[in-house]
Order: structure tokens, then C-alpha cells, then sequence
């Protein structure tokens, strides 16, 4: 068991920045807990938008009085508590995998082991996602940032609860699109993935070099990079003969989530040249 610092007064974490209430998710490879669905769904919308740098337009004498502002152009992971408690295996990573975005990271667990919060905060979604992150909870932490767990075989908390670092928000599971126990572990900034290896360093499980400093900017930067790769290399070109059934199928999410996502109704006939994407993309 290894536990990390706890300090109530740095929450930092983060969630999903869900435009539709469900999680897309492309698991990379190489890995063992195959978790080709969680893409299926659209993650749950935070109506929130992305924390603006705060600045005080008091006098500068009055200013000198007081304390000086936190510095908020960068996350301070060090006080994270990794979710599972022990050194599990690590399963796919963050990233694109079968044309869509992987938004988190996947930790083999054992089937019911406590999954435990990561930071200070409380629960704005605890509900079950079908074909997707399955039973799954969202915490809202300070500055903006959300963790959620996923594929939980039974949630121990429920909207409007506050937690805090150790407390178990669930069970390890394998509810959802997953086939075998895991947790799917996200960070978010608002609507801003974060990839937990960032914080993480799964290998030797403690926090990453210089995730007590991680420069909000390169964050932001690196997501946007991911977007732009989506955009541009994760989508489908309508040919003659294209059915929804085989380009959910391409995608790996049903036919229901490629309508969702990218809003478009099943009884209209495709067109062709029409292009489709497979993620949501913000
Ligand atoms: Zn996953």
C-alpha cells in the first residue's frame, strides 16, 4: 500500500469536460484489460468554462498587505493520492486508439478493491453509463479540476457528497465497455484532458517529476495538440455503400453514439463525402 501526502488545503485534480454524458475512450495497445467501448458514450457535460487567471484590480499598497496570490499558471499534483491503492498494472494509456480519444488511463484492479479519491472535492455525477465508463463517479476539486472513475462495479457516493483523499467513492469493476477488472482513471481542467502519466508515474507509482509544477500553458497546449490530431486523422469519409452499422463498427461505438456525437439521426440516409467523427471533441 502506498498512500501520498494528504492535504485538504491543495485540491487540484480534475474531470471530463463531458459534452454529453458519456465518456469517449480509445485504449491504446499493448495492454491487457481491453476496453474498446468507453468511447461509446459522450462524457458528462460540466457546464463550466476553463478558470480565467484571477487578478485583483485592488491598490497596490492594499495588495501589499495581504497575501500574496497564488500562483494559478500551475497544477500542484504533489498532494494527489493515486486512486489505487497498491502497485496495480497499468492497462491502455491516454491517447488515440481505433480513430478515437482515449481520455484517461487504465489500472488493472482487483474486482470490488476500494477505489479511493484522489484530492478534496465533491461528487457532481455518480451514475451508470451504458456501454461506456459503466457504474462511474466525477469529482469536482478546487481551480477547476475533475478526477473520475469508471467501470466501478458499485459506487459508494452519490451527488453532493464531499470527499476527501482515501475516501472510497467506489468498487473496482468491470461494469461498462470493459472486459476485466479496471479502473479508468481521468484528470481533467475543465474540458481540458490531462494525461495522467503527467502526474503519475505509473512505473514506479508515486507522483511524476515535476507534477508539483506542471505549467498550466503546456497542459492546455497538449491537449489542444490531441484535438487537432483527432480532427484531423480520427474521422470517417462517407463512401458509396457506407452504412452506420459499419462505421460505428470502424469506430468500435455503437451506432446510437456515432448518431450522438455527431448529432445526426439514424432514419437519414447517409451522404456521400460526408464525414463523421467518432469522439467528441471540444
Ligand atoms: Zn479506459
Amino acid at each position: 500500500m502506498k498512500f501520498f501526502g494528504i492535504c485538504i488545503s491543495s485540491l487540484l485534480l480534475l474531470s471530463p469536460g463531458f459534452a454529453s454524458g458519456e465518456p469517449s475512450t480509445a485504449e491504446g495497445q499493448n495492454v491487457e484489460v481491453v476496453d474498446l467501448n468507453e468511447m461509446q458514450s459522450t462524457p458528462p457535460t460540466v457546464e463550466k468554462e476553463e478558470p480565467a487567471e484571477t487578478r485583483t484590480e485592488e491598490p497596490t499598497e492594499l495588495v501589499q498587505k495581504q497575501e500574496p496570490e497564488k500562483d494559478t499558471s500551475f497544477f500542484d499534483f504533489s498532494n494527489l493520492l493515486i486512486p489505487v491503492t497498491h502497485e496495480a498494472k497499468l492497462g491502455s494509456p491516454y491517447g488515440i486508439r481505433d480513430h478515437r480519444l482515449h481520455r484517461g488511463v487504465d489500472v488493472q484492479v482487483i474486482l470490488n478493491e476500494p477505489i479511493v479519491a484522489a484530492y478534496p472535492g465533491k461528487v457532481i455525477m455518480s451514475k451508470y453509463n451504458e456501454g461506456g465508463y459503466g457504474h462511474y463517479v466525477l469529482v469536482e476539486h478546487e481551480g477547476g479540476l475533475l478526477t473520475l472513475y469508471g467501470h466501478l462495479s458499485k459506487r459508494s457516493v452519490k451527488v453532493g457528497d464531499v470527499v476527501f483523499p482515501g475516501d472510497i467513492v467506489g468498487l473496482g469493476g468491470n461494469t461498462g465497455r470493459s472486459s476485466g477488472a479496471h479502473l479508468h482513471f481521468e484528470i481533467r481542467y475543465g474540458k481540458v484532458n490531462i494525461d495522467p502519466v503527467t502526474v503519475i508515474d505509473f512505473p514506479n507509482w508515486k507522483i511524476a517529476e515535476g507534477a508539483d509544477h506542471l505549467d498550466k500553458k503546456k497542459v492546455i497546449q497538449a491537449h489542444r495538440k490531441m484535438q487537432a490530431r483527432l480532427q484531423k486523422d480520427n474521422f470517417y469519409i462517407v463512401k458509396s455503400g457506407d452504412t452506420l452499422e459499419g462505421i460505428a463498427k470502424w469506430f468500435n461505438i455503437s451506432v446510437k453514439a456515432l448518431c450522438r456525437i455527431n448529432n445526426i439521426s439514424s432514419d437519414k440516409p447517409l451522404r456521400i463525402g460526408q464525414k463523421l467523427k467518432g469522439s467528441q471533441q471540444w
